[in-house]
């Protein structure tokens, strides 16, 4: 609770600084796409694993902007987010490599293991609705979509071997 008071008045006061109050939550630049490599999934569990893993970032809320469920936790094909996306807050989705995909990438995250098994259909047409629905809001190319192990510098096969990577591209263009 402290931590989220603390990281809530900063964003505010960064939101709150002249120009900055355009700037924030306009920023997003960058739209990166992950699985969660487990089949079960939703906002709370999802916290509780940043917690373990990533107990360094002062933002106590999931890594991404967005969830997207398989059925199994959340409804397929269900969105959700949490404070992170509510206050426009930075992501912890990728690696200090790429600090900008944080900064101004709006994360998405499938839950399911995409190493070993196909996107469910419900889940990857939510994906492609919420995407398409982001780039337009934010005026975000094609170019500037991807997933997170095709980002230069990070060493993952997040989203997983089965994501559709070039239909998704067409999908959204
Ligand atoms: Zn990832």
């Amino acid at each position: 609770m402290k931590r989220r008071t603390f990281i809530i008045g900063t964003t505010a006061l960064l939101a709150g600084a002249g120009a900055g109050t355009a700037y924030w939550p306009r920023r997003w630049n960058y739209i990166v796409i992950h699985h969660s490599a487990g089949n079960y999934g939703d906002i709370k569990f999802l916290q509780q694993v940043h917690r373990e893993r990533q107990s360094g970032d002062p933002v106590d809320a999931i890594p991404y902007h967005y969830v997207i469920g398989n059925g199994n936790g959340l409804a397929m094909g269900e969105i959700a987010s949490d404070w992170r996306r509510e206050y426009d807050i930075w992501g912890a989705h990728v690696s200090g490599n790429n600090s900008d995909r944080n900064f101004r990438g709006i994360g998405v995250c499938l839950i399911g293991n995409l190493e070993e098994h196909q996107v469910p259909q419900g889940q990857y047409d939510a994906l492609v609705k919420l995407t398409r629905s982001l780039m337009a809001q934010y005026d975000i190319p094609v170019s500037n979509v991807t997933g997170h192990g095709y980002v230069e510098g990070e060493s993952t096969k997040c989203p997983g071997k089965h994501f559709p990577m070039e239909k998704f591209k067409r999908d959204i263009a």
